[in-house]
């Protein structure tokens, strides 16, 4: 077999990967906890569904303009300004299948083999093969010294003449933490002052809990709002997962060029998933409140929960819908049984039916990463019996 050295070492999606094992499991009859992906439980608000029956009905089912169609980089534009004060035109704008491939679009417009692109650990998966996908070398800044916060300095210590780009994200995945105002605006100093690229990946913006608030950077001042990519979507905040809708917002030039990759890849995004995306920008804020605050409640109780698991820390979320937890105790007693977070997962899944995502997937070894996005009955189970599992290991 030959394959392309940029993908050699590019490793699978243990986010994706597990949940499709667990979902195949429940297919087969196991009554498998799925606590694994990042994927709203609730099914996409009825007005949104219906636009889309109406696009097809309508035979709105050709080809768009790459970018979008113009009454969805409206709403976008109109997005921006009005929840993120960042002022964008449609030529800023591109629609893309999913936020995945807004921020893939951009690595590849902008690196080149000789680049580095400093991510912050714990990281999303997809972020690192992404890079290697590119060529560059990924240059990882560990968070965990700084309570998983953005330590602008800490970042400023990894900067070579190398560094094309640096990705943040917040509320951030797998950890839920929320960065600062503060916070953000030092690092947006540091990135001004060296010139480089940014992608905020901002797709937890609207899941986040009081009193912690959301910033985008680019709203910031005008050079840095010049180099960054402002990436969001529609898949967490309407339950759209599978309707691959993501957008970003970046200064034209480098927007033009991140174009081509799609152009030239896969064109535009869904012209059906294109109208769902109009209706959902157009709901009302309950729509989206609604499951939001579910979310918050189910926070609530996995909060509660673990707190009365000995042995367990975790990071008390103030966004997104996960939790991180620290199992490093565990794994470190048990080592003859576990090598790390892994062998842990599989335990966990084969025997006790909990699907959970190990942590060295994030770049975060020892940890363990559950979502709450899903239903209470599910999460309560599946607690339980990582409870157990905690109990027989310690
Ligand atoms: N960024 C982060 C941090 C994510 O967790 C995800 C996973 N859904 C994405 C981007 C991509 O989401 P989508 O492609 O569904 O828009
Ligand atoms: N982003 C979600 C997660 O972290 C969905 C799966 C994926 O695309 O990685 O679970």
């Amino acid at each position: 077999m030959k394959i392309s050295k940029r993908f050699a070492n590019v490793g699978d999606s243990s986010t994706l990967k597990i949940t499709a094992l667990a979902k195949s499991m429940k297919n087969k009859g196991t009554d498998v906890a799925i606590l694994a992906a990042g994927e709203p439980d609730f099914d996409t608000p009825n007005e949104i569904k219906e636009s889309a029956i109406k696009a097809i009905k309508d035979g709105f089912t050709g080809y768009t303009p790459v970018r979008g169609v113009p009454e969805l980089l409206e709403l976008i534009c109109e997005k921006f300004k009005n929840d993120n004060n960042i002022e964008y035109k449609n030529e800023n704008i591109i629609v893309s299948t999913g936020a995945k491939q807004s921020i893939y679009n951009v690595l590849q417009a902008l690196c080149d083999e000789e680049s580095e692109v400093i991510i912050l650990a714990p990281f999303w998966v997809s972020y690192l093969e992404m890079i290697k996908m590119t060529g560059a070398t990924p240059v990882i800044v560990d968070t965990s010294l700084d309570n998983f916060k953005l330590n602008a300095k800490r970042i400023e210590e990894k900067i070579t003449s190398r560094t094309r780009m640096i990705i943040i994200n917040s509320p951030n995945n797998p950890t839920g933490v929320v960065y600062t105002e503060k916070e953000l605006r030092e690092f947006s100093d540091v990135v001004v002052k060296h010139g480089i690229y940014c992608i905020s990946d901002e797709i937890y913006e609207k899941i986040i809990y009081s009193p912690h608030k959301h910033y985008s950077i680019a709203s910031f001042n005008p050079q840095i709002k010049d180099l960054t990519f402002t990436v969001n979507g529609l898949s967490k905040t309407y339950a759209m997962t599978g309707w691959r809708i993501g957008f970003l917002g970046g200064e034209k030039r480098l927007v033009e060029k991140t174009l081509m990759v799609q152009t030239h890849s896969t064109s535009c995004t869904s012209s059906i998933s294109q109208k769902a995306a109009i209706a959902a920008l157009k709901t009302s804020p309950e729509v989206a409140g609604r499951m939001i605050s579910e979310f918050g409640k189910r926070r609530e109780f996995v909060i509660d929960y673990m707190k009365n698991v000995e042995n367990v820390n975790f990071i008390e979320p103030m966004g997104a819908f996960y939790l991180f937890m620290d199992f490093r105790k565990i794994i470190d007693e048990n080592k003859s049984r576990f090598e790390n977070s892994e062998s842990v997962c599989t335990k966990l899944l084969e025997e006790y039916n909990v699907a959970v995502i190990p942590g060295g997937a994030f770049g975060a070894e020892g940890w363990l990463r559950i979502s709450y996005a899903a239903s209470l009955d599910e999460i309560k189970k599946g607690l339980s019996r990582i409870h157990d599992f905690v109990k027989r290991y310690t």
